[in-house]
C-alpha cells in the first residue's frame, strides 16, 4: 500500500474537485501532497491525476471548466502550452513563460507559476538575509527564470549567472535587467563557476546536472566552504553529488524536494487560503524519493 493511501476519502454532492494535467502523470507526488493537505484541514475536496495527451490540452481545459473543477496543477508537457489558453496569468508565469497552477473561479482561469515562491520557502527558514547575499545561479533554463526572479524579488542585490550555453544566460540576464534595473547581474562562463563560487555565499544549481549517475561534476569540492549555502533544485536523487560534496565541506545544504513541497504549499494557498502541513508532508514524501 502506498504511503498516504490509507487516508480517509469521503465524496459528497458538494465535494470540490482539483487535479493535475500531465503526461505521464503516474510519478507525480502532487496527488499525495494535496490530498493529505485537504484532509489535514478537513476540506471537502478531492485531487485527481489526469493523464492529458499533448494534443488534448484545449479540450481537457474546456472540460475542466465545464465540469466545475476548481483548480489544476499543470506539468510536463503542458506548462508552456496552457499559457495562451488561460483568461489571465500572473506576472511571474508571464516572465517564466510557463504555468504550473490554475485557479478556476466563476468559469475564469488564472494561471500562476509557484516555482519561485516554492524555491524561496526553505531559504526563509535559514538565518540568511537576501538583501546582503549575492547569489550564484548555475543554469539559465525555465527553472532558472523562476529562481532568479524570486531571488531578485526577495531583495538579492547581485546575481551571477553561469550556463553551459552562454547565449541563454545573456538572454535571461537581459530580461531580468529590464525588470530589476537596480540589480547587478553578471554572466560568467560555465568553466569559471568554481572561481565565481569564491565571492558568493548562496549557490543554486538549476541545471539538470545531478539527475543521472555519471553526470559531470558541477563544482569541485575545493570550491565549497562551510559558509556556503548550496541549494540543488534537482530532487531525484534527494542528495545529489553536489549536495554530498557541500555537506562534506561543512556547507549548509538545501534539498530540491523542499522546493517541490514549497510549490505545492503555494498552490494550496492559492486554492484554499490555508497553510500547508509542511512537516507532515515532508514525512510523507521524503521516503518516496
Ligand atoms: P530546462 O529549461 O531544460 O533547462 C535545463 C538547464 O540545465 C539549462 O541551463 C541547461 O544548459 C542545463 N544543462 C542540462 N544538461 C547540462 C549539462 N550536461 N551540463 C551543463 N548544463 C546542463 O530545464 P528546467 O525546467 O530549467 O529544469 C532544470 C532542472 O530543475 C531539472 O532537473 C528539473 O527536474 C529541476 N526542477 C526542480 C524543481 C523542484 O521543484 N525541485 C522545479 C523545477 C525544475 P543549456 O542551456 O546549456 O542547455
Amino acid at each position: 500500500m502506498a504511503p498516504g493511501s490509507e487516508l480517509a476519502c469521503a465524496i459528497s454532492g458538494s465535494t470540490r474537485l482539483y487535479g493535475i494535467f500531465g503526461h505521464p502523470i503516474t510519478h507525480s507526488l502532487s496527488p499525495l501532497m494535496q490530498t493529505f493537505a485537504f484532509q489535514h484541514h478537513h476540506l471537502d475536496c478531492l485531487y485527481v491525476p489526469f493523464p492529458v495527451q499533448p494534443g488534448h490540452l484545449p479540450q481537457a481545459l474546456t472540460g475542466a471548466i465545464a465540469l466545475g473543477i476548481c483548480g489544476l496543477n499543470v506539468t510536463i508537457p503542458h506548462k508552456e502550452a496552457i499559457l495562451p489558453l488561460l483568461d489571465d496569468v500572473s506576472p511571474e508565469a508571464e516572465f517564466i513563460g510557463a504555468v504550473n497552477t490554475v485557479d478556476i473561479r466563476d468559469g475564469r482561469t488564472i494561471g500562476y507559476n509557484t516555482d519561485g515562491t516554492g524555491f524561496l520557502m526553505p531559504l526563509q527558514e535559514l538565518p540568511l538575509s537576501f538583501a546582503g547575499t549575492p547569489a550564484l545561479v548555475l543554469g539559465a533554463g525555465g527553472a532558472s527564470r523562476a529562481v532568479t526572479m524570486a531571488l531578485l524579488q526577495a531583495g538579492c542585490p547581485e546575481l551571477t549567472l553561469c550556463n553551459r550555453t552562454p547565449e541563454r544566460a545573456h538572454r535571461l540576464s537581459g530580461d531580468l535587467r529590464e525588470r530589476f534595473p537596480q540589480a547587478r547581474i553578471n554572466c560568467v562562463p560555465f568553466e569559471h563557476a568554481a572561481a565565481a563560487a569564491r565571492s558568493h555565499i548562496l549557490m543554486v544549481n538549476t541545471t539538470a546536472v545531478g539527475l543521472h549517475p555519471g553526470d559531470p561534476q558541477l563544482l569541485p569540492e575545493t570550491a565549497l566552504r562551510p559558509e556556503h549555502v548550496v541549494y540543488d533544485i534537482v530532487y531525484r536523487p534527494m542528495h545529489t553529488e553536489l549536495l554530498q560534496a557541500a555537506k562534506q565541506r561543512g556547507a549548509t545544504i538545501v534539498l530540491g524536494i523542499e522546493m517541490l513541497i514549497g510549490q505545492g504549499a503555494e498552490a494550496f494557498r492559492i486554492w484554499t487560503d490555508h497553510t500547508f502541513p509542511t512537516a507532515a508532508i515532508r514525512n510523507l514524501v521524503y521516503p518516496l524519493i
